[in-house]
């Protein structure tokens, strides 16, 4: 009998499903082609402890009691689809869990509709793309509490691990909460890889260095503070020659960014939630810009820029533009951390954020040593309102801050659009500003729409209207 069956038998289903075999787990895998079922029991799965099934109610026969279902198809109807042929063939207490990049909302209303049934629905994110669901991906599940001393053996089992041996997987929450921590992870991978790509464009625009002299400086940039996973990338990319020209390949590369959706689903969550994760949001509408390529590349033999700055000191300029990147990175974390923890609020849920930081530690696209720094901080205050009050992240921006500030003017003085490095200072000088001109809008918003404000010298909640123009 098997210990977990896996329908979906693409990329990251039979991954995950070698993943499992290779920790001692037996595993039955269905697909809705079937023919891809006996192409992977005879092909990448000969010799392993993976049972194919030839129906629905042949891989359901399968499994041992309470049988765990996971579902590794494409998000929305699919998920809905397969959910709806297995409900008959399970009985309660039995667990399907749905792995792939499912909105949260869905998982919410699956757990609650399964719960009818008595039936244990678990969203889990899964990050560490293809390589990742081989070897170790970071998992991060939420939905109905009870599935989780059942799944948890496996899931635990085929994490990534750190380096003190703590799986990247620990139970996120319920409902839809699994799903909303990846979405966050994915809106902060957004904002990750904008600074590192603005970082990039200040070196070569401005400091005038190469692609193979900017991945030496990102090599060097990954063994301090900055190290992770996708300034490691960056460095190697950065050193790969087309075969075509001889050239660096990324200089040939179109400049028009893709998305599948989670930023704009994060950004989305944080309009609805009214977090201000601005540096997140600004990463989306970058990749919206860059997608114009047609349009940018019209105008801009139309529209002036600045006169050119003078070259800047290369040495000086490297290290400040290192400190910005630094300090926007913890500026676009506390972002991400603030949205799960009022988006968590608004959903009744509690999150523990140091097993977040955790959980992302490892595995997945984010994952980055100054992550055992958010685990700390929150370590130290679970209350923490935002990690920019955190002592180590209070430091290090302070210290960082005027770097941040020269590289943020010299961008916009030379005309290169550093949007999510700009954002992430706003949102720092924003949070750290006693009193905003909201004062104004307030004022505003009374004098067309009789709105109301309240007094800064008078008590919170109470409420008053003028009128503005005596008639
Ligand atoms: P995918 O291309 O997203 O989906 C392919 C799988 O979905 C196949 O098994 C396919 O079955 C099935 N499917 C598609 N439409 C269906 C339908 N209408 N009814 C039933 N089944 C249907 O596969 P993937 O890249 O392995 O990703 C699986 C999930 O993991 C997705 O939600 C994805 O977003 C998520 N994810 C992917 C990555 C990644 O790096 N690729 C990383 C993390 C999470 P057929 O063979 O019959 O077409």
């Amino acid at each position: 009998m098997a210990d977990i069956g896996v329908i979906g038998l693409a990329v990251m289903g039979e991954n995950l499903i070698l993943n499992m075999a290779s920790r001692g787990f037996t595993v039955a895998a269905f697909n809705r082609t079937v023919s891809r079922v006996p192409q992977f029991t005879s092909g990448r799965a000969s010799g392993k402890s993976v049972v194919g099934a030839e129906s629905l109610e042949g891989f359901v026969g399968l499994l041992k009691r309470p049988r765990k279902v996971m579902l590794m198809v494409k998000a929305g109807a699919p998920v809905d689809e397969f959910i709806a042929h297995l409900r008959p063939l399970l009985e309660p207490g039995d667990v399907i869990i749905d792995g792939g990049n499912s909105h949260p909302a869905d998982s919410t209303r699956r757990t609650r509709e399964l719960e009818k049934d008595g039936l244990l629905f678990v969203g889990t994110g899964v990050s560490g793309g293809e390589e990742g669901a081989l070897t170790g991906p970071s998992i991060m599940p939420g939905g109905n509490p009870a599935a989780w001393e059942t799944v948890r053996p496996i899931f635990q089992a085929i994490a990534a691990r750190v380096a003190d041996g703590t799986p990247c997987c620990d139970w996120v929450g319920p409902e839809g909460a699994g799903h909303f921590v990846k979405m966050v992870h994915n809106g902060i991978e957004y904002a990750d890889m904008q600074m590192i790509a603005e970082s990039y464009h200040l070196l070569s625009a401005q400091g005038g260095l190469s692609a193979p002299e900017i991945a030496q400086v990102f090599a060097d940039w990954n063994r301090g503070e900055l190290n992770s996973y996708l300034i490691e990338i960056t460095a190697d990319i950065l050193t790969k020659t087309d075969d075509r020209t001889g050239g660096p390949l990324v200089d040939v590369i179109l400049d028009a960014a893709g998305q599948k959706g989670t930023g704009k689903w994060t950004s989305v969550a944080a309009l609805d939630a009214g977090s201000p994760a601005a540096t997140i949001t600004e990463a989306v509408y970058a990749r919206a810009m860059s997608a114009l390529k047609e349009e940018r590349v019209a105008a801009s033999a139309e529209l002036r820029g600045p006169a050119s700055l003078p070259a800047p000191d290369r040495a000086a300029f490297v290290e400040e533009v290192r400190r910005a990147l630094y300090a926007s990175k913890i500026a676009a974390y506390a972002q991400g951390f603030q949205l799960l923890r009022l988006a968590a609020g608004d959903a009744g849920w509690t999150l523990d954020f140091g097993a977040i930081a955790m959980m992302w530690r490892g595995g997945c696209i984010i994952r980055a040593q100054f992550l055992d720094r958010i685990k700390e901080a929150y370590a130290a205050d679970p209350a923490l309102p935002n990690l920019l009050l955190a002592p180590y992240f209070r430091e290090a921006v302070g210290e960082h801050q005027e770097a941040w500030r020269r590289v943020v003017s010299s961008a916009a003085l030379g005309g290169v659009p550093v949007p999510a490095f700009a954002s992430a200072l706003a949102y720092y000088d924003g949070y750290r500003t006693a009193r905003l001109p909201a004062n104004l809008i307030q004022a505003q918003r009374d004098y067309f729409g009789a709105h109301t404000y309240e007094r800064a010298d008078g008590p919170r909640g109470e409420f008053h209207h003028t009128n503005w123009t005596g008639r």
